[in-house]
């Protein structure tokens, strides 16, 4: 949903469908994740969870890391523990320990990059409601991603994405020198708001909006390429310690999660269960090789989209370009689907297809409408220029015909005539 406001400042709602056939792209709460996914941890026999340790270093030759266990919040009260591993898998985020353990012994390639916009983190509260609608929580329309695009020539950006309990978590993006001037001027908060995100006040009351801004961190924005995402038959790195990425669209977490499904399919592929927990191993290494060869295009790519869509969704998501494209792909998605034709925002979020594809095919597809664009301009030309050499022909060939029998406009005028058209 686009919220814009016109000259005379009445706020406009623009419904975006995420997609033709009507499906969502669901969000969900960071802590009941979390809880979820621990509580199907406890359940396995052959998991051990460990609070409170934090990796500080990695020997990826003996194959032994040692944590840091925090037994209370006191800086004394901590003692180093060091454990053995037949394979050590880095999930420890974009800021990863043992990324930087893996770059000792293995000739890795790594960039990163900080775009120059922060966040913070708002929240529209839940409507009281006793009604048997369970809609009538949500302040706004919970089927909608929430966009309060910026303002022509300027970069700021505000979302709102509905969870379950009634709330919306918002996202303020903004390039850090405007954070600067807000953060110096605190009474200039509310009226920049209001000019640059309508509506917002009307949802987040004025003071509330106010302490989110100042309470709440502002925090950078990062862009993480590495390769290779492994090491021997000893490390991997998965998730944002592998490639972290801007969050525009929505597939950071998707694409740790789908790291892990391809590095089980290739440890499954590639190893027997009396697979050695040698120092080195041929069968997990060939294992690690392949994830490394599958993932990092899909990486790269998806990490170049997410910072391609940064750009589409502070601006071109109202520009005329972006949406008669929208509207062509998803007419033929719909109405054509043997053609195999589909935005890229539905490969992306609702199929398995691999982000390095999707490039590929969205980029075919771009060359095929471009070209149409150019026959959609040129065939009317071509065919005014087909129709006037028609047309003149049949004028010569009266012409002539009127001057073999001396009519019309006399033989020596009519040849004359004849001998003009001739030209053409
Ligand atoms: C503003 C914002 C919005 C986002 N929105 C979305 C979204 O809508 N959809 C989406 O899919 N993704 C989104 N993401 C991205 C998503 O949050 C990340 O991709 C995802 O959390 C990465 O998971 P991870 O497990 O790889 O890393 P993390 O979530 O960073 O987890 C790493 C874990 O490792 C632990 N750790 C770190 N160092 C150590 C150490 N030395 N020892 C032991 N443990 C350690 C940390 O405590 C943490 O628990 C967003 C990100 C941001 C910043």
């Amino acid at each position: 949903m686009i919220h814009t406001s016109s000259k005379s400042g009445t706020l406009h709602e623009e419904s975006q469908a995420y997609d033709a056939h009507g499906r969502a792209n669901y969000a969900v709460d960071r802590g009941e994740l979390n809880a979820a996914l621990l509580n199907e941890l406890e359940g396995l026999k052959n998991v051990k969870l460990c609070f409170n340790h934090k990796l500080i270093h990695a020997d990826l030759k003996k194959k032994e890391v040692t944590f840091e266990h925090s037994l209370s919040r006191s800086k004394a009260d901590r003692q180093d523990v060091t454990v053995p591993f037949d394979l050590l898998i880095g999930a420890d985020g974009a800021h990863s320990v043992v990324r930087y353990h893996m770059m000792k012994y293995v000739r890795m390639d790594y960039a990163q990059t900080y775009i120059d916009n922060l966040w913070c983190e708002f929240t529209i509260r839940p409507r009281p409601s006793a009604d048997a609608n369970p809609n009538s929580k949500f302040a706004i329309d919970p089927n909608h991603l929430h966009i309060w695009p910026s303002k022509q020539g300027r970069e700021e950006m505000f979302i709102a994405i509905p969870s379950t309990d009634g709330s919306f978590t918002c996202t303020l993006f903004m390039p850090s020198g405007s954070y600067a001037e807000l953060e110096a001027h605190p009474d200039r908060i509310l009226k920049f708001f209001d000019t640059h995100f309508p509506g917002v006040s009307t949802l987040i009351p004025g003071s509330d909006l106010v302490d989110m801004f100042n309470s709440n961190p502002h925090l950078p924005l990062i862009s993480i390429i590495c390769s290779p995402h492994h090491c021997g038959s000893s490390a991997v790195v998965v998730g944002d310690a592998a490639h972290a990425m801007v969050p525009f669209y929505g597939q950071g977490m998707n694409a740790g999660l789908e790291d892990v499904r391809v590095l089980f399919e290739m440890l499954d592929k590639h190893t027997t269960s009396d697979s050695s927990a040698s120092e080195f191993n041929p069968q997990v290494a060939a294992a690690l090789n392949e994830y490394t060869a599958m993932r990092i295009p899909d990486a790269h790519a998806i990490n170049q989209l997410a910072l391609d869509n940064y750009t589409e969704m502070r601006s071109g998501v109202v520009s005329r370009t972006y949406k008669l494209r929208k509207s062509i792909e998803e007419f033929l998605y719909s109405h054509c689907p043997s053609l195999g034709w589909a935005t890229k925002y539905s490969r992306v979020s609702f199929g398995n297809e691999r982000y390095s594809e999707v490039v590929k095919r969205s980029e075919l597809q771009g060359w095929i409408l471009g070209w149409a664009a150019v026959g959609l301009v040129a065939l009317p030309v071509l065919v005014g220029v087909w129709w006037g050499r028609w047309r003149w022909r049949v004028a010569k060939r009266s012409t002539r015909f009127l001057a073999r029998k001396g009519m019309g406009l006399g033989t020596a005028g009519a040849r004359e005539g004849w001998r003009w058209l001739d030209w053409f």
